[in-house]
């Protein structure tokens, strides 16, 4: 195991610029979000709990230029890859749901692809839990234990450097006059922070009931008919927010337009929720009902990934709970689905 004070890792992120766009985690009132690096200034976070934002942005774009002029050329920009710091368990997680969907079949999404080849992903443990946080009712843990390049645990004077990459494992030996051995202490005090914050996990989610998912095998296909949909989407606004914030939505829709010498086609986030979503050409709706819609959202996480996929695609990472306008909470969905007869 590895350490690196403050000092070398703002070093590293200088020194990993000439390759990458790099981004950090920042706090802005109670939300940290991602911005470009300019320096480890005092609103940087690398640690405390996962940003507003779902890392899926950076891999599958919220919008993105997929061919002009009707050329079956994949147009792909100069941009330089993205390092992304401080990344959650929780939006690790969400590449396994996504992978299946982009690059788990005989064609693979090119953007998505490339993006996954040529970013790079420094993690961070979560040094605690806000109570909208329930990751490890659906088994994942508050700290990265796969795909990542580069993992950080957070100590007082630094961090405790884990790779998990060739890539990561390369950055870290090129650059080894920024590292040293982190000892036992720091080790010691890593694991202390990890025990924390899941007990910290597992207060909310005993203290809301949150079911484990082992609890869920089923649940929706027993409550097809239920009122619990209806009931819940009484008060839907059909804004979209739970799919858009989701890490592991990845719905998404393609359209026209002009551009200054070719037609252009891009692709953008779709969402579950909003009437057009599943509308076909002469105005038929297979969902034509909200509570239709959200029902599909919950089938296609707890019932349809399960089987096609064998995952659950939720991460416990709690943003919808905290984006819905509507205070449609997902846990007291899943407690309602697991408890009705
Ligand atoms: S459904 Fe909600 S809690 Fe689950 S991964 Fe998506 S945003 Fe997070
Ligand atoms: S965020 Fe809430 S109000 Fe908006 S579509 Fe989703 S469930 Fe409905």
């Amino acid at each position: 195991m590895r350490y690196i004070s403050h000092e070398d890792f703002g070093r590293l992120l200088h020194d990993l610029e000439r390759d990458y766009q790099v981004y950090v985690p920042c706090r802005k009132n109670i939300h940290r979000y991602y911005r470009p690096y300019a320096g480890l200034t005092d609103d940087v976070v690398i640690g405390e709990v996962r940003a507003f934002e779902p890392l899926k942005a950076f891999f599958f774009r919220a919008r993105q230029k997929v061919a002009e002029g009707f050329s079956p050329d994949v147009v792909h920009g100069e941009d330089r890859p993205v390092c992304i710091v401080g990344a959650k368990a929780c939006d690790l997680k969400a590449f396994a749901i996504l992978d299946h969907v982009f690059r788990g079949h005989d064609y693979a999404d090119p953007y998505y692809a490339r993006a996954r080849e040529a970013n790079l992903i420094i993690s961070a443990d979560c040094t605690y839990a806000i109570d909208t946080c329930f990751c490890l009712a659906l088994n994942v843990d508050p700290y990265p234990r796969e795909a990542f390049d580069i993992n950080l645990s957070p100590l007082d004077d630094g961090f405790l450097v884990e790779t998990g990459s060739q890539k990561g494992t390369a950055i870290v030996a090129g650059r080894a006059a920024l590292f040293a051995d982190a000892g036992e202490q720091r080790t010691r005090d890593r694991n202390e922070t990890r025990r924390h914050v899941i007990h910290a996990v597992q207060k909310n989610i005993e203290q809301n009931r949150i079911p484990h998912q082992d609890a869920l095998e089923g649940a929706v296909a027993r409550n097809y008919e239920a009122e619990i949909w209806a009931d819940e989407a009484q008060t839907c606004v059909e804004c979209g927010a739970c799919n858009t914030i989701c890490p592991t939505c990845h719905c998404f829709l393609l359209y026209d337009q002009k551009g200054k010498a070719h037609i252009e086609r891009f692709r953008i986030w779709d969402a579950c929720l909003l009437k057009d979503f599943a509308r076909v050409a002469g105005g038929a709706n297979p969902r034509p009902k909200l509570w239709m819609r959200l029902r599909n959202r919950f089938e296609k996480k707890f019932d349809f990934f399960p089987k096609v996929a064998g995952m659950y695609a939720c991460t416990g990472c709690g943003r919808c709970i905290s984006a819905c306008p509507a205070k449609i909470d997902i846990r007291r969905i899943l407690k309602r689905l697991v408890n009705h007869a």
